[in-house]
């Protein structure tokens, strides 16, 4: 028919042109990364317009995260003279409040009902809990907050739980509870959006048959990943069930890719697929075979990889591009390292290469990993935009500590008081606050000095607040960064607060990467080695050693001691008081640091920046050029997926959407150590490096041995277990105690360059500075007028002075 010969389908192959051009009725399109599936979608909404077989508002189109639904949206008009406004497209979620908000009032909601973010949701069940006594050793609200989420995927209310035993039955009384509550507060959560509007659908017959006969046409993407209430809620949208038999008069288009399944955390069912071709009697199903994306040698390697798993639905994948450039391996000494690399190869592509910056996705397992490459990025003025997430130093977790931290260095901060007065809630009231506010404006003082004027029992939880700060400062006094940061963030009550959240472990996890952060920060600037005191816990089982160095023949060392032990000309530790000779304190230096980090060099909207994201956040997503950075065992797998072959499947699907998010260059990188959540790791290379084709690659650095000799018969664990042995910091013949890492560190084989410092100032020396007094000399450090000393001065805190500057006299 002359609809085929218009130009929008111009530029399809057979099978796309099948697919978009499909008669009414159901059809899956079961196809692997790259293979058009989206586009399909998208064409055949701008087909369907065009030749009058539908109306904008007979179509619902259901993408998988907002961004992929502006796209669709923003190519549908570039394609087409309508209105695109009528048309439904958005996510599930985006899509129930929606509709949720037409029919208010059907819902039994209020108009300008409000959503629960989960954190909304934890302290909702929080509250409940105390209003009604419930021990929260036995049923934690993190717990309860699964249960009644977990319920709702299932589309279960109080009452079609199954109650076996008292647990359970406490459980639902709960979740009867929560939802009274909401109900009288007019608020609703992410699960009831669905659920609600399931229900809303299910129980109102003419509000069901108005939408079903209005959309005619329903398309969604990424259907590998939706869960069991999504699939009923199309269910409800796309026909009755009529004697048994469910019948549809409008076609649903599903499309998928079984390889791509990444979400079964979050209740997402790959089963759907079967489901649906059965309970819809899909007769049309239509497989995409050729790739339009990627190069064949990051085909090659995708394909190679995801031939690991099992039970696949089976699909192949071939490319008419060429091979392209070989995928580039690089093992980086350090994690620091590796995302020097990682700019050094941007700025290549940048500058010679001709590639936008835009065009480029820097991809990671782990959200804390994109801290060493945002501080790298940052460092090199290259504009970058974090995806799915706030840049580290923005996170609210983060900026809370480190409000915090300012308090401490100046309790008359007013705006980080106002941040953390109440936060952890400790019951200071807006109403205190303000009274607070007043207080401090009329006498002139700052938020901390008012206090003491408030009365009553606001005043005394107020003074409660100001007396521990007191405490954690004078606590604090003549600690390293390190331990600094760490009282902070246990006393302040944050890691305990987030300890109860469901997104909470992640909070952790960041807040963790503080130190971390803190940590380099202070090797990189030179703060000396006493204060660089390396983590290595031996108690943890979290990390993922799995080799010892030693028997790699690895000094981890070397990489570690390279870094300059004084500070670099310009950076923020050579700063130096002229008056006093006195330094920044390591943590003046790096509240200055976080500050710069946090306030600028975050593209503009529309700037030219790379791409920072998970590879979760990447689906759907192409870039032309990829690196995936920390591809290691414990990581890339993930350690806690590593365990069964489920997890370890679902870790390889995640490789494959991150591999094939390329459309030119693949670059992956590994590092033989890594500061990860406080913690240093000794990670060998992922066993997915085993699963590629070595034709397709080219390894910068020497291929190491690694985890090649892993096969899944050797038993989950059997390489990288716990108590593998190779614990670098249980390895006595490291010269050093177990988990005392300053000590394995503190004797460089680096050779000094002056042996004998003349101003004969010496660790252990006690002595007298005019305007701090008498103080203890820690370390020493440099030399000529780069010697520096560390001298603890009790009351007024440890500090680093510039000998050539500061006077300093010998007392005893
Ligand atoms: P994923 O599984 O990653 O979501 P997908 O199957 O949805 O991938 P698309 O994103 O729709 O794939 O398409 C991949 C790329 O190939 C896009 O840049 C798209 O424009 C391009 N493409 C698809 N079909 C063709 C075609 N027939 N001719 C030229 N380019 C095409
Ligand atoms: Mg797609």
């Amino acid at each position: 028919s002359s609809a085929h010969h218009s130009p929008l389908l111009a530029n399809l192959n057979d099978e796309q042109l099948a697919a978009v051009t499909l008669p009414a009725g159901h059809a899956l399109i079961l196809a692997g990364a790259g293979s058009g599936k989206t586009r399909v979608l998208t064409t055949r909404i701008a087909w369907l317009l065009q030749t009058g077989q539908a109306t904008p508002g007979s179509i619902l189109a259901v993408t998988f995260t907002n961004k992929a639904a502006k796209e669709m949206l923003a190519r549908l008009s570039a394609m087409l003279p309508y209105n695109v406004r009528g048309m439904w497209i958005g996510t599930f979620h985006g899509l129930c409040n929606r509709l949720l908000r037409a029919h208010y009032q059907a819902a039994k909601l209020p108009q300008a009902f409000q959503i629960l973010d989960t954190q909304d949701q934890l302290s909702a069940i929080k509250r409940l809990c105390k209003q009604f006594n419930v021990d929260d050793e036995r049923f934690s609200p993190k717990q309860l907050m699964y249960f009644i989420a977990g319920c709702k995927e299932e589309g279960m209310r109080p009452g079609d739980v199954v109650v076996s035993d008292p647990d359970t039955r406490k459980k639902v009384e709960i979740y009867q509870l929560y939802e009274e509550q909401c109900q009288r507060e007019g608020v609703v959560d992410f699960g009831e959006l669905m659920l609600r509007s399931f229900e809303l659908l299910r129980d109102d017959v003419h509000l069901r048959q108005h939408y079903q006969r209005r959309f005619q046409h329903m398309l969604v993407d990424e259907f590998q990943d939706t869960n069991k209430l999504q699939y009923q809620w199309l269910k409800q949208l796309a026909g009755d069930v009529v004697e048994g038999r469910f019948v549809s008069s409008s076609s649903v288009i599903a499309v998928g890719d079984d390889d791509q399944s990444i979400y079964a955390f979050r209740g997402a069912r790959v089963g759907n697929m079967a489901d649906f071709i059965r309970e819809f009697d899909v007769r049309n199903q239509i497989k995409l075979e050729q790739n339009y994306r990627s190069h064949s040698n990051i085909l090659d390697c995708a394909n190679a990889l995801i031939s690991h798993n099992s039970n696949r639905l089976g699909k192949s994948l071939r490319t008419d591009q060429g091979p392209g450039e070989p995928v580039r391996i690089y093992e980086a000494p350090s994690d620091l390292a590796e995302a020097s690399w990682m700019v050094d190869e941007i700025k290549q592509l940048v500058k010679s290469d001709g590639f936008k910056r835009q065009e480029i996705a820097v991809l990671y397992r782990s959200n804390a990993q994109s801290r060493v490459i945002e501080s790298a990025l940052f460092n090199a003025s290259i504009p970058y935009r974090v995806y799915g997430g706030l840049r580290f130093f923005e996170r609210a977790e983060i900026k809370h500590a480190l409000a915090y931290l300012r308090l401490l260095e100046n309790p008359h901060d007013d705006t980080s008081f106002m941040r953390v007065v109440n936060f952890p809630p400790r019951g200071i009231g807006a109403r205190t606050v303000e009274v607070l506010q007043d207080t401090a404006r009329s006498s002139g003082t700052s938020l901390n000095d008012a206090v003491t004027a408030v009365g009553g029992t606001a005043g005394t939880k107020l003074q409660g607040f100001v007396a521990k700060m007191d405490v954690l400062r004078e606590r604090t006094q003549g600690k390293t960064l390190r331990e600094i940061i760490e009282t902070i963030e246990e006393e302040s009550g944050l890691i305990e607060h987030y300890r109860s959240e469901k997104e909470g472990a992640d909070r952790i996890e960041n807040l963790q990467e503080l130190v971390t952060a803190a940590e380099s920060f202070v090797t990189q600037e030179g703060f000396g080695r006493d204060a660089v005191a390396l983590p290595l816990d031996e108690h943890s089982g979290t990390s993922a050693i799995t080799q010892s160095p030693v028997s790699q023949g690895l000094d981890p060392r070397a990489p570690l001691l390279n870094e300059p032990l004084k500070p670099a000309e310009g950076t923020l530790a050579s700063l130096v008081n002229a008056d006093t000779g006195e330094t920044l304190s390591p943590l003046q230096a790096f509240l200055v640091h976080a500050a710069l980090e946090a306030g600028d060099n975050q593209a503009q909207a529309g700037q030219d920046a790379v791409q920072l994201m998970t590879v979760h956040a990447s689906k759907g997503l192409e870039f032309d050029a990829v690196f995936i950075g920390g591809v290691e065992e414990g990581l890339f797998p993930h350690e806690n997926a590593m365990m069964d072959r489920g997890g370890l499947e679902e870790e390889r699907r995640l490789a494959y959407v991150a591999i094939t998010r390329a459309r030119k260059r693949l670059y992956l990188s590994h590092s033989q150590t890594r500061m990860l959540h406080g913690q240093t790791r000794y990670n060998v290379k992922s066993r997915f490096f085993d699963e590629l084709p070595e034709e397709a690659l080219k390894w910068i650095t020497p291929r190491q041995a690694g985890f090649g000799t892993f096969t899944p018969n050797s038993g989950a664990g059997g390489a990288y277990g716990a108590g593998a042995g190779g614990r670098f910091g249980s390895n006595s013949g490291w010269g050093g105690r177990a988990g005392s890492t300053s000590e394995i560190f503190a004797s460089p084989p680096v050779p000094k360059q002056k042996a004998e410092p003349s101003h004969g100032i010496k660790a252990g020396l006690n002595v007298f500075h005019n305007k701090f007094g008498e103080g203890k000399v820690l370390a020493v450090e440099g030399a000529g007028d780069d010697a520096r000393a560390q001298v603890s001065f009790g009351r007024h805190g440890t500090k680093w002075l510039a000998l050539s500057i500061a006077k300093l006299t010998i007392v005893s």
